[in-house]
């Protein structure tokens, strides 16, 4: 499903993924753990297709069959799009739309129908437990529940991977147990793949496999 091989980074001097490589397979749940700075996010953003890696002719990042630095900007994004479901720490949601209306974003980009896209984001949000905070902003909703509305985001479009930066980083322990076993549901149910990067020890050890991230390589 995802085949990174040799993946390099830097920012001007400052050298940050040193030969990454990777593979993770369709249902898979890898959490990547390590300490502050070691190059989790930069990793995470590049496999999600939001970063470009150094270019190097040894280089390579396939998803789904597709070499990704084969793919212009648009089509890069057409890809994303389709393929690809984010889950970030801050759940990003638009603050003047309901639970469903935030849902639905990513399937209008995509150029769904309305009524189709609403009837799925009902079904994700009910799926979550959320059928009673449809018509609700976010500001009118926990933390968890919110967080919950950005994972049926993550999912609309039905996405092959998940990519998930600390996305339980801001809820209490109660929630963020709730967030973790519903990933695992999804995995279940769904055969969902999430590679997430995490600083909780309870979901990275419950992770079929947990990498370590030292000083921009994977251990
Ligand atoms: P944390 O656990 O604190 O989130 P991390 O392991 O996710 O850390 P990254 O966010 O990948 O680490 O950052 C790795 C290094 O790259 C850091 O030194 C960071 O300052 C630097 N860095 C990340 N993004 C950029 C950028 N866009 N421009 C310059 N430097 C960057």
């Amino acid at each position: 499903m995802i085949k990174a091989e040799n993946i390099y980074k830097s920012f001007g001097d400052l050298e940050v993924l040193k030969g990454v490589d990777l593979h993770i397979e369709k249902g898979e749940v890898v959490s990547i753990v390590g300490a502050s700075g070691a190059g989790k996010t930069t990793l995470l953003q590049i496999l999600g297709t939001l970063e470009r890696m150094n270019k190097n002719r040894e280089s390579s990042l396939v998803i789904n069959g597709v070499n990704i630095e084969q793919l212009n900007a648009k089509k890069l994004a057409r890809f994303r799009n389709t393929h690809i479901g984010f889950i970030f720490q801050f759940h990003q949601l638009l603050p003047e739309f309901t639970a469903v209306e935030n849902v639905c974003i990513p399937a209008y980009i995509a150029g769904k129908p309305k009524k189709e896209s609403e009837e799925r984001a009902r079904e994700l949000l009910d799926f979550l437990h959320l059928s009673h905070r449809y018509e609700h902003k976010p500001k009118e909703l926990s933390g968890g529940e919110q967080q919950r509305v950005a994972v049926a985001r993550a999912l609309i479009n039905n996405p092959d991977i998940i990519f998930a930066d600390e996305p339980s980083g801001n809820l209490d322990s109660e929630s963020a147990e709730h967030l973790h076993r519903l990933f695992f549901k999804l995995r279940d149910e769904f055969q969902q793949t999430f590679v997430i990067v995490t600083h909780n020890e309870e979901l990275a050890d419950m992770a079929d496999r947990k990498l370590v991230m030292v000083d921009g390589n994977i251990l």
